[in-house]
């Protein structure tokens, strides 16, 4: 089964020491990219950017092309990799198969990349970086749930996120019992977590920038999100009973919507409840795991 190549513990030799890599964060909006020491777990950037995402494919490779060499002018040793992590379902050989946001399909971005960069280049699903971010030597086997404009996920299975054939960890696009959205998921179907909890589920029934007024309707449903989330992920508990699930996201600011899901996941006095971990922002989780990911 292919597997992300995890870095089993922070680099020291003088090698890794000399060691720059490019990681670029690429989110629906903006894409955010950042130069530093490979293999750490505290970062210490050397030079950062952010830039607006560019919609396809070419383009993209365009601007992250141009980035590097921003990055590059700031960097005191030469870059050495480059590291995208992206939303949207991309194979272990860093095609990305589908990226709805984005308007990408069917797109071998690694090797684009390689091309026009002439370096390494590592492209992985964003939420699966995150996940390699929470790995510890006590903390090898649980469920990372990333919570944006989509939904994303990795089950994590002794320190590798699961890739299966190629779609693991699209928690997003569980059925929720009881859901029924009128809009369709573009996976053809009514009944997707994201449909409900998404930050774009939410925009659609509360109006963009919903979180800036308060509005007695947010309360209720961030409620219903909350439940929502925690009827899928009682899915996921009953088949893996994992002792640890973390989920990040704007959401988990909110106090009412935590306790929704964690509720949910206490419906039975039979099994154990999870420990449950949240936080606000993935950014930090997404330059720490890129990091960790073994390229040579
Ligand atoms: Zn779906």
């Amino acid at each position: 089964m292919p597997q992300l190549p995890v870095t089993r513990r922070a680099g020291t030799g003088s090698q890794q020491d000399q060691n720059r890599c490019a990681m670029f964060d690429v989110g629906a909006t903006w894409i955010r990219g950042l130069v530093a020491r490979a293999g750490e777990n505290e970062l210490s950037s050397v030079g950062s950017l952010t830039l607006p995402t560019p919609n396809g494919a070419h383009a993209l490779v365009d601007g992250l092309t141009a980035s590097l060499a921003r990055l590059s002018d700031s960097s005191t040793r030469p870059i050495t990799d480059v590291r995208v992590a992206m939303p949207g379902i991309i194979s272990s050989e860093g095609v990305v198969r589908f990226a709805g946001n984005l308007n990408i399909q069917n797109f071998d971005l690694k090797a684009a990349l390689e091309k026009a960069t002439g370096l390494p280049c590592v492209v992985v699903n964003d939420a699966k970086a995150q996940s390699l971010a929470l790995l510890s030597s006590d903390r090898r086997t649980f469920l990372y749930v990333s919570m944006g404009t989509g939904i994303g996920g990795a089950l994590v299975i002794d320190g590798s996120p699961l890739i299966g054939a190629g779609y693991a960890g699209e928690v997003g696009h569980i059925q929720v019992p009881n859901g029924h959205s009128r809009v369709a998921c573009y996976c053809g179907r009514a009944k997707c977590l994201e449909l409900f909890a998404s930050g774009g589920a939410l925009e659609r029934v509360l109006g963009q920038n919903w979180w800036t007024t308060p509005k007695p309707e947010v309360d209720n449903a961030l409620i219903e999100a909350g439940n929502a989330v925690g009827a899928a992920l009682d899915i996921v508990q009953v088949t893996f009973f994992l002792s640890f699930i973390h989920i990040a996201g704007h959401l988990a600011s909110y106090e009412i919507f935590r306790g929704a899901v964690e509720n949910a996941l206490r419906t039975s006095p039979l099994w154990p409840v999870p420990e449950v971990a949240w936080s606000e922002d993935s950014t930090a989780l997404t330059y720490v795991g890129l990091s960790r990911i073994q390229l040579f």
